[in-house]
């Protein structure tokens, strides 16, 4: 067989694995079955605003210095809220507690201004409650 043959073959197997993969049926309900499948992980769809703070919320690299410049915040040192807490989804819930009282907004603002890398604490603190609370 000749390469050009072999070509033509590729191109007409390629061609109908593309319409049995446009005309296959999806299952109904796929969407809502993947989040029932996950939320007793509290694996939660992230909102918007979650999803463009994520990457800088992800950047904690642990130094402690926002802990030297707020000791607690609502409850907990604040180098916790992106080291420890954003960490481990589906233990969220029982962390609930730890998270209690509403943060000094001052204080929390003031921890995120020393973090060298940026991590918006204020941010990942809300971001944490919700999907604690889910
Ligand atoms: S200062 Fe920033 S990088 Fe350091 S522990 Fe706090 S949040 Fe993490």
């Amino acid at each position: 067989m000749s390469r050009n043959a072999s070509y033509v073959r590729l191109a007409g197997a390629y061609a109908r694995h593309e319409l049995r993969r446009r005309l296959r049926r999806r299952p109904a309900g796929g969407v809502r079955r993947l989040l029932e499948l996950y939320a007793p992980d509290h694996l939660l769809p992230m909102t918007e605003s979650e999803r463009t703070l994520l990457p800088a919320a992800s950047a904690c690299i642990n130094c402690g210095l926002c802990a030297l410049v707020a000791a607690r915040v609502s409850g907990l040192r604040p180098s916790d809220l992106a080291a420890a807490y954003l960490r481990d989804y589906p233990r969220l819930p029982a962390a609930a507690s730890d998270i209690v009282g509403e943060p000094s907004v001052a204080g929390l603002a003031e921890a995120a201004a020393a973090c060298p890398v940026g991590v918006p604490l204020p941010g990942v603190l809300a971001m944490i409650r919700r999907l604690a609370s889910a």
